[in-house]
């Protein structure tokens, strides 16, 4: 609410909060409360090491356990802080971490986040991952951290592990073998560099996907 000041001020008072005579017609809007956060936190942490740097980077992501009215209960996460000896990285890690943990807490969906990670391009080039798999960038494993995370305490689907995709894996690796995964295409739809011809098809091993013909 503005009100413009015709007057000179000659005399302030400090209304109350409660205070609500001369603000009747006001409407309150309510903001949900943001998540509370309890004095012990369950977590875990995961371990990033990629070629670019010889220190690891240790990722920790708490959680909450929330009580639905019917008495049951989920999880779900409520912060993440990252941890490295490597301070290159210093001052964007603090930044995503801030971020990553406001959106945490803010409820609702928090799956997003994950596609808009792993979507992250180091102009510098990605590097491969021990077993071979493609990251685009730091920024982009985060993402999958947060993925494995989020499929661990049921708030995502564990699509990454569904039947089909391990026997895919399984049916690409004795097709084609690892030197033709390893320099798989990047895909349309998750961003990974693991789309292989399989079965007259480009086939993602990463997500799933399939285009044949
Ligand atoms: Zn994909």
């Amino acid at each position: 609410m503005n009100i413009k000041i015709e007057h000179k001020i000659t005399g302030y008072e400090v209304k109350k909060a409660d205070d609500t005579s001369s603000n009747e017609d006001a409407k309150v809007h309510q903001i949900a409360p943001l998540l509370e956060r309890d004095d012990i936190l369950e977590g875990s942490t995961y371990k990033i090491k990629t070629p670019h740097s010889e220190h690891a980077m240790y990722i920790t992501i708490n959680d909450v356990i929330i009580e639905e009215p019917d008495g049951s209960t989920h999880r779900r996460p409520f912060e993440v802080f990252i941890n490295s000896k490597n301070m290159e990285h210093f001052m964007w890690i603090v930044a995503l971490t801030r971020i990553t943990s406001a959106i945490f807490r803010k409820g609702g969906d928090v799956t997003f986040l994950v596609e808009e990670l792993k979507a992250v391009f180091d102009p510098r080039g990605g590097y491969y991952k021990r077993g071979g798999k493609y990251m685009p960038s730091i920024v982009a494993e985060i993402g999958e951290v947060i993925q494995q995370h989020l499929i661990s305490i049921g708030m995502m689907e564990g699509q990454l592990n569904s039947a089909e995709l391990v026997a895919k894996r399984h049916e690409a690796q004795e097709k084609l073998g690892s030197d033709a995964i390893a320099k798989g295409n990047q895909c349309d739809k998750c961003g990974a560099m693991a789309v292989v011809r399989l079965d007259n098809c480009n086939c993602c091993l990463e997500c799933g996907d399939s285009k044949c013909g």
